[in-house]
């Protein structure tokens, strides 16, 4: 309900709404508006107070303002420096804005005044229903925090007029100038309590929603302050117990470290980086400890360290000599390459490569190596490595990877340059778990090694000081890339007197000392250490040999702890008390002279050993049958052999039919031995003719040769360790091709002494030295 409208002066507000009733300050400062609350103060005028639709319109028309406004009384004006001023009014009724007119120094406004509206007895009870509302919804807006004065909120409890309550609760609870305008736009009070009770609505919800935010932050915040409490509770419980503060020093120790250690580069950056990255997991979770370990491994390594090399000759010599006995030909060869490190001494020199037999000391020589240089050792094994990540280590990404055995080694050594010995080269297998020798390799190569990476450690490592010695029982296992890097160097089998000649300066010795037995306690006499080698031990090397005499020494400590004997002597006789009955395994199998069965001599990776070699007949239409797992070469000697043999018919007085008639069977025991190579040939000759004449073979001679077809023989290797196994055997006459007459200087006089060479030229040669003559066997 308008009344005619008044004239007075206005001013428009922004950023601020003034309701009827309300008292609010509020500055000023565009001269207009300061005239028009100047004359109203002054001639006791009401003013016009509109909210601006834009805040940023300096000037604004009668478009630019809100039509419904305040009327209010201004009850104080203050100057402020500047020229702005505070004023104070108060709120009297709503108006709404008819005409504007700027002629004047102030604006001045036709308002017709809104005099609040009765409500329609009707409408009361949506009325009541309303106010009831939003006093529940204001107490609950006050509980979650809105911020209302307490003298407003006791001023609210007593107001009588719906419209006034809706006006205040909007004046203090709504924010936003838009909404407080909806507020002031409504004339009728029914219709402001609805747009109040909607806006509160709103607020609450808005401070719930606060509310959620600002607990789960708390939350967050509360659960980081709890862990942080515990954790130093514990370390106060660590301290109490005298625990060392693990985790909380972790991290310092290993910057600590990292810091101090002699570095490379990438490998500091590297370590800095995982330290950093260590610093932000918490101490419980798994992952921790990966980061740990590996920073572990990498300060494990002997970074920068090493040894000086004792590059004395003289010195190194007696070494190797006071270590072992023989092997003049290694121990020269070592020298040799010690004085080219003397004289150069950047010159890292070719691989060593010991070959040989098991248990000839290429282990225990390679020691003496690092014993004479002054230089750590390490070993690794690589006899049935297939998986490159055992050089070369798995990757940090699998779970439970570690470094590979070559890093481990010299992190064991504590030296960056060591003796590392590379046992079994020639064992090593590959298959899908990649190529470890292409792994070793990269291990191997001087040109490549100085920055050799483990795939667990991930950065480069220097081997390049590592002096690589390898062994090898079979060199020609050697993968062809790798034995080109080094090498070889020859050890034999022992003969029985080398044997001897070890055992008394060395093995007993050091099974004494290993027994707790002083020097001359137990007295064994030569003849019993032969007989110990003849019939307890059947090999190239010395070690069932070292084991024998361990169980004399164990034997003989009983003795001395349990009945007080003060001295052993170890007879021969008296030897079955200390080692049982004999074991001999390598005796020569063939008893007497029989028909088809021949003693051969073979060379193989664990040394010279006997090979029978058989041979049946039967009726049949000259078929032929090979057993015992033979190479592709020896089959085909075998094959020769029998044509050789069917080409000696006349001679051997056999039917040149009679092997169309007969099958042939060559078997050649112990199956489960691969056997290869021409130098059975001469073999498979006698014991074919032996079978097609029935003449028997001598069976305490041994043989080996090539054979051609037109029968001659051929000369072969492997001469000492055939040697060597015929004597083994308790054989002391060996045919052998008259080309190999010159390698008998290079064996050992004991051996020529007790073995009868006879040279052969051809088959003939052969047979007639082999099968026992017709007349003494008819
Ligand atoms: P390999 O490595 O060739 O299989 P080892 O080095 O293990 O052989 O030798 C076996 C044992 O025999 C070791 O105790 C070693 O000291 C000893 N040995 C071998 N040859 C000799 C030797 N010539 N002088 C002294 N001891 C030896």
């Amino acid at each position: 309900m308008a009344d005619t409208p008044t004239k007075m002066p206005m001013v428009p507000l922004r950023g601020l709404v003034v309701f009827p009733d309300m008292a609010l300050h509020f500055d000023i400062g565009r001269p207009s508006s300061m005239a028009a609350v100047e004359h109203c103060l002054m001639e006791g005028e009401t003013v016009f107070l509109t909210a601006q639709k834009d805040a940023q319109e300096e000037n604004p028309d009668f478009g630019d303002v809100h039509p419904v406004g305040t009327v209010a009384r201004v009850k104080q004006v203050l100057k402020l420096p500047g020229d702005s001023m505070r004023v104070l009014v108060e709120g009297i009724e709503r108006g709404r804005l008819v005409a504007m007119d700027d002629t004047q120094s102030y604006l001045t406004a036709e308002v017709e005044v809104e005099s609040e509206e009765v409500t329609r007895p009707s409408d009361l009870i949506r009325q009541e229903a309303y106010v009831r509302n939003i006093a529940t919804l204001f107490e609950r807006y006050v509980i979650l925090g809105g911020r209302v004065p307490a003298e407003t909120l006791f001023a609210i409890s007593e107001i009588e007029s719906p419209g006034r309550f809706a006006d205040t609760i909007a004046a203090n609870v709504v924010t936003e100038v838009d909404e407080k305008q909806q507020v002031l736009n409504c004339i009728s009070p029914l219709e402001r309590l609805e747009t109040v009770m909607r806006l509160l609505s709103r607020e609450i919800e808005r401070l719930e929603i606060d509310k959620e935010i600002a607990q789960s932050v708390r939350q967050q915040l509360d659960r980081s302050q709890r862990e942080y409490f515990l954790r130093e509770q514990i370390k106060a419980i660590q301290q109490q117990l005298g625990e060392a503060d693990e985790n909380g020093d972790d991290a310092e120790q290993l910057r600590a470290r990292i810091e101090a250690a002699p570095l490379p580069d990438e490998a500091r950056e590297t370590a800095l980086k995982e330290l950093r990255r260590m610093d932000k997991i918490s101490p419980s979770s798994p992952e921790y400890d990966v980061v740990r370990t590996y920073l572990e491994n990498i300060l494990d390594l002997p970074w920068g360290e090493y040894t000086e090399d004792n590059l004395d000759l003289a010195n190194a010599r007696q070494v190797l000599d006071s270590e072992h006995t023989g092997l003049k030909k290694v121990k020269d060869r070592i020298i040799e390459f010690l004085a080219v490190r003397k004289l150069k001494s950047d010159s890292r020199g070719p691989i060593l490569c010991l070959a040989g037999p098991p248990g000839v000391g290429k282990t225990s020589i390679a020691r003496s190596v690092a014993h004479a240089l002054g230089k750590e050792f390490a070993r690794m094994s690589l006899g049935g490595v297939r998986d490159e990540a055992e050089i070369r280590g798995h990757r940090r990404t699998y779970i439970g990877a570690i470094p590979g055995r070559i890093v481990t080694s010299i992190q064991r050594a504590g030296k960056m340059n060591p003796v590392f010995l590379l046992d079994e080269i020639d064992k090593m297998a590959s298959d899908f778990r990649g190529d470890p020798a292409s792994a070793m390799l990269e291990v191997l190569d001087p040109e490549i090694n100085s920055t050799f990476r483990d795939h667990y450690l991930d950065i480069p490592f220097d081997l390049s000081g590592v002096m690589f010695i390898t062994t090898a029982n079979d060199v020609s296992a050697i993968p062809a890339p790798l034995h080109d890097r080094m090498e070889i160097i020859e050890l034999d089998s022992y003969t029985d007197v080398e044997k001897l000649a070890i055992a008394r300066e060395h093995l007993l010795g050091k099974q004494e000392k290993e027994h707790g037995i002083a020097p001359g306690i137990v007295e064994i006499g030569d003849d019993v250490i032969m007989d110990i080698i003849h019939h307890y031990t059947a090999e190239s090397g010395v070690r069932s040999l070292e084991r024998e005499l361990a169980a004399v020494m164990r034997k003989a400590a009983a003795r001395i702890v349990e009945k007080g004997e003060e001295k052993i002597v170890v007879t021969r006789s008296g030897l079955r008390d200390f080692l049982g009955a004999p074991k001999s395994t390598e005796k020569n199998q063939l008893q007497q002279d029989t028909v088809g069965v021949v003693n051969g001599l073979a060379w193989t990776a664990v040394g010279g050993t006997t090979l029978c070699v058989e041979v049946s007949v039967m009726p049949g239409k000259g078929n032929l049958e090979l057993t015992g797992q033979l190479g592709d070469v020896m089959k085909e000697s075998a094959k020769t052999a029998i044509s050789v043999v069917r080409g000696m018919s006349e001679q051997l007085a056999f039917p040149p039919d009679m092997n169309e008639k007969t099958d042939l069977h060559i078997h050649v025991p112990e199956g489960a031995i691969p056997k290869d190579g021409p130098s059975a040939g001469v073999t498979m000759v006698t014991a074919v003719a032996s079978a097609l004449t029935k003449r028997p073979v001598r069976h305490d001679i041994a043989m080996t040769g090539e054979i051609t077809l037109t029968g001659r023989v051929l000369k072969i290797g492997g001469i000492k360790e055939k040697a060597l196994a015929a004597l083994r055997a308790g054989i002391h006459t060996v045919l052998l091709p008259r080309e190999n007459r010159s390698d008998l200087e290079e064996l050992p006089e004991s051996v020529r002494d007790q073995i009868e060479f006879v040279f052969v030229d051809s088959a003939q040669d052969v047979l007639e030295r082999a099968l026992v003559p017709e007349e003494a066997a008819a």
